[in-house]
């Protein structure tokens, strides 16, 4: 299954992705990951993206579909892929459907207010991905990855104004997207919950896959 998962910032789509990523045995793909990685091997494109991270703004579609490219292209998305973060604009939208097939879109609904509240306590793994809380996800030790033991960072882009801006362009780039997935029959709306569990509950619902 070659899936989307669509949501603002701070939704939770990398937790999700990483429960589906096990579920359905198929990578998950985040671009923003794929972006900070390029970012701190300090490559061409690192370089070029960094400005617009740091300010909550969009890389421009070529570098990042570029890079999306180059990712489908390894043999571990054969049997499919999670998209965590790509899609964000329509031309983006449109360009993934030149180079794959999209089964199923997943958007993963959050009111504004409550990202707010997450991002200003999130805590990441620059290893591994993974993401806590300070509140709603602790990890067991104070600081460190629960999954691979890197001691965990406080992102960037995860400061209140860029937060802010990060908001406004989902909703004013990103969120048109769910109508051309909608018209192609391809949408799945889901409800973030509280507790993360509900939230996969409700998101295998959703996708049929209980
Ligand atoms: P979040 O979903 O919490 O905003 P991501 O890790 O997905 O975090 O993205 C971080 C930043 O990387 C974005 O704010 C944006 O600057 C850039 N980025 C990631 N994916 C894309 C994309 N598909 N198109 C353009 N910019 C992107
Ligand atoms: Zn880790």
């Amino acid at each position: 299954m070659n899936l989307i998962l669509l949501g603002p910032p701070g939704a939770g789509k990398g937790t999700q992705a990483e429960v589906l990523q096990k579920r359905l045995n198929i990578p998950s793909i985040s671009t923003g990951m794929l972006l900070r990685n390029a970012m701190e091997q300090g490559t061409q494109l690192g370089k070029e993206a960094k400005e617009y991270i740091a300010k909550g703004n969009l890389v421009p579609d070529v570098l990042v579909v570029n890079l999306l490219r180059e990712r489908l292209s390894q043999s571990d998305t054969n049997n499919g892929f999670i998209l965590d973060g790509f899609p964000r604009t329509c031309a983006q939208a449109e360009l993934l459907d030149t180079i794959c097939s999209i089964d199923k879109v997943l958007s993963l609904e959050v009111k504004d207010e409550e990202i707010l509240k997450r991002l200003s306590g999130r805590r990441v793994c620059n290893r591994c991905g993974a993401s806590y809380h300070t509140i709603y996800k602790p990890p067991k030790q104070d600081m460190v990855c629960d999954n691979c033991g890197a001691v965990l960072s406080i992102r960037e882009d995860d400061k209140e104004e860029t937060v802010l801006n990060r908001l406004t362009v989902y909703h004013s780039q990103t969120e048109p997207i769910k109508e051309y997935y909608r018209l192609r029959g391809k949408l799945y709306i889901a409800y973030g919950q509280e507790e993360v569990s509900d939230t996969t509950k409700e998101v295998l619902r959703v996708l049929g896959l209980e």
